[in-house]
């Protein structure tokens, strides 16, 4: 019997625009309502990017702190900052949160294109992500962009970057790095050690239909939001995170899979309360 769902949501990621969804969440205001929400309608984890006021992505430490505070005073949900940022940005700018010291942090396991841009993360950039990590106690989700990049997260595991369970998140659908189909799914599956939890980050409305009841089926943990997709169905806006988390948790419940909860997620990753 696979273990309950762990549900994730990615409220705001760095790229999606108000223009194309209108109840994104920018301010750390309306992140953390919008975070009280999801974890209402299901989500155990919290991804945070923050915007500054104009829209732009940052990684700015103050305005993660504020995020962080609002967040945590409104719900219990876990809260994983991203060390990925936007592209072309430099390191000391995308590992401003990790000081933070939330409970766990993305961790980005090697290079991509990504769309038109490209992610870089060389294997000295990963250690040094991993390094701070583990200073501050904060547990990494490695994500993978693609199938190499599972070797560079089993480097890293060797390496003594991190304590089981290990968290993997295969972001599956990114223009010019993996597809999001499910052969590539269950091979990266199949791939990671054994006792690993891993999150399915699909991207676009089609990809999230046909690898979330995947996901599932398969044992795996799912994260949703407007970072990865902003449509509820074929051509219509979600108006808000939390009706794309109610529909993952309704997934579940038809797959006869129990939701995780905050305690149970952080049974399942290994992360004590605060
Ligand atoms: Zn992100």
């Amino acid at each position: 019997m696979p273990k309950p769902l762990i549900i994730t949501v990615a409220v705001t990621g760095a790229e999606t625009t108000r223009e194309q969804c209108p109840g994104l969440p920018i301010t750390p205001e309306e992140i953390a309502d919008d975070a009280a929400r999801a974890f209402e309608a299901g989500a155990s984890i919290l991804h945070l990017h923050v915007r500054r006021d104009d829209g732009s992505p940052t990684q700015d430490k103050d305005i993660f702190a504020k995020a962080i505070e609002l967040v945590r005073a409104k719900c219990p949900i876990l809260i994983e900052v991203t060390t990925g940022g936007a592209a072309g940005m430099p390191d000391e700018e995308r590992l401003q949160p990790v000081s933070l010291k939330p409970e766990m942090a993305s961790l980005d396991c090697g290079s991509c294109n990504f769309g038109d841009e490209v992610l870089l993360n060389s294997l000295p950039q990963m250690r040094a992500y991993g390094k701070l990590m583990r200073e501050h106690g904060v547990k990494p989700s490695f994500e993978c962009f693609d199938l190499g990049h599972i070797n560079n997260a089993k480097m890293m595991i060797d390496e003594g970057f991190a304590d089981p369970p290990f968290h993997f998140s295969f972001v599956m659908g990114v223009p010019g790095a993996l597809p999001a189909t499910i052969k590539n799914l269950r091979f990266m599956v199949e791939d990671i050690p054994e006792d690993c939890l891993w999150t399915c980050i699909a991207i676009g409305g089609k990809a999230s239909t046909l690898l979330h009841p995947e996901a599932i089926a398969l044992g795996g943990h799912v994260r949703v939001g407007f970072e990865d997709n902003i449509y509820l169905g074929k051509g219509s806006i979600a108006s808000s995170n939390a009706d794309l988390v109610a529909k993952v948790a309704g997934m579940a419940k038809a797959a006869g899979r129990d939701l995780a909860n905050v305690d149970e997620a952080r049974k399942q990753l290994g992360i004590r309360a605060l």
